[in-house]
């Protein structure tokens, strides 16, 4: 059975379509591969392909640009970056130290010694090019950082393709960032402890991107120290030395100021918090009257207190002031301190509760709280406190009801003279002030119902 013509015509057509395939594939995808192979183009002084300048080389091509000077120029080997001799033939002759083959002038480049050997070219500009695109990514921009940027920003722009430009205006960008933050630094009060780099800055955006994230997802941070801190260096920034912190900011660097006054101001120096000058303004402002009664004239403190506390109900409209008065005691960690706003030994039992140190050396205080100090002797530390409340009928408005005239630490029941004590203070008051002294209440512990027990009759 023969085929017709043109079932013949089409299995000649198809067969030379196969050929015409074949060598499209042979000429573009082995050809190059075997020209690679066999001989041809030189693969430069360096290249991107093979050896151990593959990375340099493919920065210096992208950010460097080789001057008239210089014995090399960017080439290009197998599509991809090379750094060739200007006398390169393009053809490559002798076998390469990094593979492929290569040309006289390019072999004799490799084996140059010195400067004019592109290798010494490309390890200096890689260090700084590569130090370049890794400070794109950092957090904190360290003085070493900065000075690299300096040296970068100082690069003569004929030695950089365009790209390098680029890579050297950001240099000169992160440089002044730097010393904007230097200025801040400088505004510090007390450079001496300062303990990061003088020149080194934060990467700022960074910081505070991922901060406004905490504070939306956690309204704990929110209300946290550290947030409190920067409100306080923001105004501080804002608004000078004395802007008005918040509470809690205030409080923490109080509490610092109270183990060592020193390293507060260090770290409030540091972290924008108040000044020294302000702190002592504000411990000054609430420096107020202890309400532990005193071991001399402790009467006479309560009993300024209780008086001061009815002049304060005195603008009743006319109304005679009426007030009771009530004791009891609560419960207190058993520590002995020193109250540097009281300048005070605190915490011990009554009489030995609050013991001045103004005017002592650090050995005498110290000798006193070991227990060393004869007058003093071995301190115990209170358990309780018995507190005094003076409460008063018809308080003007914005007064309180009540008020705590007197606080004595002792341990648990310690029978003693404190009811007795209050007891006269609140006679005195009523007789002295024409005001009504109504009752006196004290819950039923033993050594508190015999107190009231004498005073029945
Ligand atoms: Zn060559």
């Amino acid at each position: 059975m023969s085929k017709s013509i043109i079932e013949q015509l089409f299995i000649l057509l198809s067969r030379n379509v196969v050929d015409i395939a074949a060598s499209y594939i042979i000429s573009h995808h082995f050809l190059p591969l075997l020209l690679y192979y066999s001989n041809s183009s030189c693969a430069g002084v360096f290249n991107m392909m093979s050896g151990k300048k593959k990375k340099e080389v493919n920065l210096y091509a992208q950010y460097v640009a080789p001057t008239d000077t210089q014995r090399h120029r960017i080439g290009s080997y197998n599509g991809m970056p090379s750094i060739v001799s200007k006398e390169c033939t393009g053809t490559g002759i002798h076998i390469g130290i990094d593979g492929g083959k290569v040309c006289d002038a390019c072999m004799i480049l490799r084996k140059e010694r010195g400067t004019s050997n592109p290798g010494t070219q490309l390890n200096r500009w890689y260090t700084s090019i590569s130090r370049c695109i890794e400070r794109r990514q950092k957090d904190v921009l360290t003085s070493t950082d900065l000075n690299d940027a300096r040296k970068f920003g100082a690069t003569n722009v004929c030695y950089l393709t365009p790209a390098g430009i680029q890579l050297r205006e950001e240099a000169t960008a992160q440089v002044e960032y730097g010393s904007h933050m230097k200025t801040l630094g400088s505004r510090l009060p007390n450079k001496t402890y300062k303990t990061v780099g003088e020149d080194s800055a934060p990467g700022m955006l960074a910081l505070f991107s991922d901060a406004v994230k905490l504070c939306e997802e956690n309204p704990e941070f929110q209300s946290s120290i550290i947030v409190g801190l920067l409100k306080a260096a923001v105004a501080r920034q804002k608004f000078g030395g004395n802007a008005k912190l918040d509470e809690t900011t205030v409080n923490f660097f109080r509490f610092l100021a109270t183990h060592d006054k020193r390293t507060a101001s260090v770290v409030s120096a540091n972290l924008f918090g108040p000044s020294e000058r302000w702190m002592r303004k504000l411990n000054g402002r609430d420096r107020y009257d202890c309400v532990l009664d005193g071991e001399d004239g402790k009467e006479d403190k309560v009993l300024a207190r209780i008086e001061e506390a009815v002049e304060r109900r005195s603008k009743n409209g006319g109304k005679k002031v009426s007030f009771s008065m009530a004791i009891d005691a609560t419960k207190v960690p058993s520590v002995i301190e020193i109250s540097s706003s009281h300048k005070a030994i605190v915490g011990a039992e009554y009489p030995n509760h609050m013991i001045s140190i103004d005017g002592k050396t650090k050995d005498e205080i110290d000798s006193i709280l070991e227990g060393k100090d004869s007058a003093y002797g071995k301190l115990s530390a209170a358990s309780e406190v018995k507190v005094t409340v003076v409460s008063f009928q018809g308080s003007p408005p914005g007064i309180p009801q009540s008020e705590i005239v007197a606080a004595r630490p002792q341990s648990n029941n310690d029978s003693n003279d404190f009811i007795k004590d209050m007891e006269r203070a609140g006679c005195n008051v009523a007789r002295s002030t024409e005001t009504s002294f109504t009752n006196f209440t004290v819950d039923g512990v033993s050594c508190e119902r015999q107190a009231c027990d004498g005073s029945y009759l």
